[in-house]
C-alpha cells in the first residue's frame, strides 16, 4: 500500500516537518522554563479573556497580547464579525460567559483588513462577499461621517474602527450578554484596533460593563469615538 504522505514528506516545497519541529523545540523551551507548564494546562481551562478578531494571519491574538496558552480564548473571522445568526460565534461567546465565566470580551479589528477594504472599495472577492455584506451594512450606516472625512486612505482606516464599534453593539445585544448583565456577573465588553504598521494596539475608549440600549449605546459610543479622534487630530496645545 502507498504511504499517503509520501510525496508531501520528500518535496520540501509542501512538508511540514517545518512547523512539526518547531513545535517540538517550542514545547521543550515551554517545559523548561515553566515545569509541569502542560500537565497543569491540560488540568484545567480557566482564560480570563474572550478574543473575537480578524482570520488575518497577522493579528494573533495571543503573541500579541504576549499570553500563553490558556489565557486568552479566541474567535476569529474575517472582518470580526459579531452576527446573532452566526451559531458559530455565538456559541463561543455563550460558552466564554456562561461557562468559562470571563471578565472581558475583547472585539479587535486591524487597520489595513482586507475584509474591511473589500467592503469599502466594493470589491468583489467570491463567496466571502456574502459575509463582507455585514461591513458594507456598516459602512452604509456611517456613510455620511466617513465620506465626510477628505483623506480617502483615512476613510478606510475609519471604516476598520467603526467596523469595531458595531460589533462591539452587537456583542452587548446578544440575550447571553443581557442575561449576564441582568444576574449581576462582572463582564466588560471592549473595542481596540491593531496596526500592522507597527504591531501597536489601540484602545477604541470602549468599555460596556452593563445592560444598555442598543441605541443609545451606538449613539454615545460613535460620539465619544469622533470626539477622540478629533483630540488626536489637533495639535498640541
Ligand atoms: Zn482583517
Amino acid at each position: 500500500m502507498t504511504d499517503p504522505h509520501e510525496n508531501c514528506n520528500h518535496n520540501p516545497e509542501t512538508s511540514l516537518q517545518n512547523l512539526l519541529d518547531n513545535n517540538k523545540q517550542w514545547a521543550e523551551r515551554i517545559a523548561k522554563l515553566e515545569p509541569g507548564f502542560f500537565p497543569r494546562l491540560a488540568a484545567q481551562h480557566n482564560p480570563q479573556y474572550l478574543w473575537i478578531g480578524c482570520s488575518d494571519s497577522r493579528v494573533p491574538a495571543n503573541e500579541i497580547c504576549g499570553l500563553l496558552p490558556g489565557e486568552i480564548f479566541v474567535h476569529r473571522n474575517i472582518a470580526n464579525i459579531v452576527l446573532q445568526s452566526d451559531l458559530n460565534c455565538v456559541s463561543v461567546i455563550q460558552f466564554a460567559v456562561e461557562v468559562l465565566k470571563v471578565k472581558h470580551i475583547i472585539v479587535t479589528g486591524h487597520y489595513g483588513c482586507v475584509g474591511v477594504h473589500a467592503a469599502f472599495e466594493e470589491q468583489r472577492v467570491g463567496l466571502a462577499d456574502h459575509w463582507i455584506a455585514h461591513v458594507r451594512a456598516v459602512f452604509s450606516r456611517h456613510e455620511d461621517l466617513i465620506m465626510a472625512e477628505p483623506v480617502r486612505a483615512e476613510r478606510g482606516r475609519m471604516l476598520c474602527e467603526l467596523n469595531v464599534i458595531e460589533q462591539v453593539v452587537n456583542v452587548c445585544r446578544l440575550p447571553v450578554m443581557q442575561d449576564a448583565w441582568n444576574r449581576g456577573q462582572d463582564i466588560a465588553v471592549h473595542g481596540w484596533i491593531y496596526g500592522l504598521q507597527d504591531g501597536r494596539l489601540r484602545d477604541l475608549g470602549l468599555c460596556v460593563r452593563e445592560r444598555r440600549r442598543t441605541d443609545e449605546l451606538r449613539r454615545e459610543t460613535v460620539t465619544a469615538w469622533m470626539a477622540m479622534r478629533t483630540r488626536e487630530s489637533s495639535p498640541a496645545a
